[in-house]
């Protein structure tokens, strides 16, 4: 019995690693990526880096022309495994400008082809619950909260309310944060009209990388409740769609007061999840969940029978280098 639950949990975390193109106007052919073998990522590393090269290996890896099609094109599994009752969280990870909101949402102008991970996840699971109409019926709601300096917002209120929310874990509801709304949707016209008014929601901080970064965590849950329409059993999933606060460590002596305190939070976060993630990973039996906000509201879908899929986002310019290795090797620790 516990080899089965342990050969359930391997593989149940995958991590792919994405690599965003060179930004228009940037016309820099030097690349901190040597280059991509299967899911190994090769670095070039300068001198203050150790001169040379870093291998590191993912589950997969995506160069620089993968399209937004091709990164979801095997997560359609993934997809099924929610409305068979299972949970799954997905993150994205990197430092600011590195295309975690790109791989997530899309860019600012969307167009159908450069749709995100969360609307082609909301797609599917719209479509496949349709296949399936004639055995079960389901009712699909989500949340889209925000964690900013380890307090939970919601992000899907219309009088810029700004009330903080409690995260309770309530298995039988599978609702974690209960005051948060829960907005029934049928299609993915109603999922873009409650992103975007998540977006206008979120927390937006300028910092001299990229005027949309966000120093919050934002999180947006599609639950899922299917009903067998012969025997009436229920069950229920949740997926959990979760673009991180920028990775990139701050120079504590450049910045202070609010700034400093951000940095401090989105760190201990980020850790923390790390942590999880990792000690799911070697089969801890003891995992720290409750060190963050974040780790405490996705505790019911990471680990168990819940799965992981985490992608992890490097940018191309050779000085954002120093970044890129370390999340490359936070990516390998939990990988
Ligand atoms: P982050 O959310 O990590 O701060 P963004 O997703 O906002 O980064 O990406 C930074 C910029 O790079 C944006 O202008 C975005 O449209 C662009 N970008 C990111 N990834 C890609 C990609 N794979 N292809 C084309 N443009 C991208
Ligand atoms: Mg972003």
């Amino acid at each position: 019995k516990l080899y089965n639950q342990v050969q359930d949990l391997k593989g149940s975390i995958r991590v792919y690693c994405r690599v965003r193109p060179f930004l228009s106007g940037v016309s820099n052919c030097l690349s901190t990526v040597d280059h991509i073998e299967d899911g190994n990522i090769i670095i070039n590393t300068p001198a203050r880096h150790g001169n040379g090269r870093k291998s590191f290996s993912f589950n997969k890896v995506f160069g620089p022309s993968a399209t937004q099609a091709d990164v979801f094109s095997d997560m359609h599994p993934l997809i099924r495994s929610v409305l068979d009752g299972y949970n799954v969280c997905i993150f994205a990870y990197g430092q600011t400008g590195s295309g975690k909101t790109y791989t997530m949402s899309g860019p600012r102008e969307l167009t159908e082809k450069s749709q995100g991970v969360n609307f082609r996840a909301l797609g599917d699971l719209f479509f496949i619950a349709d296949q399936r109409k004639d055995i079960f019926r389901y009712d699909v709601s989500v949340q889209m909260i925000e964690i900013y300096n380890e307090q939970v917002r919601d992000l899907l209120v219309t009088d810029g309310s700004n009330k903080r929310l409690e995260i309770r874990n309530s298995s039988q509801t599978g609702l974690n944060v209960p005051d948060a709304n829960l907005v029934p949707v049928s299609s993915t016209s109603d999922v873009i009209d409650l992103m975007n008014l998540g977006h206008r929601n979120r927390v937006v901080g300028a910092t001299a990388l990229n005027d949309r970064s966000s120093r919050s965590h934002s999180c947006l849950t599609v639950h899922v409740q299917g009903r067998d329409l012969t025997s009436g059993a229920i069950l229920r999933g949740c997926m959990h769609l979760v673009d991180l606060a920028g990775s990139e460590r701050v120079d504590k002596s450049e910045v202070t007061g609010d700034r400093l305190k951000e940095a401090q939070h989105i760190n201990k976060s980020l850790s923390a999840l790390g942590d999880v993630i990792a000690s799911l990973a070697q089969k801890n039996p003891h995992v720290p969940y409750r060190n963050s906000k974040l780790t405490q509201l996705l505790q019911d879908s990471l680990g168990g029978q819940a799965k992981t899929l985490m992608f992890v986002h490097i940018s191309p310019e050779p000085d954002a280098v120093g970044e890129t290795i370390s999340t490359l090797k936070f990516a390998e620790r939990v990988a």
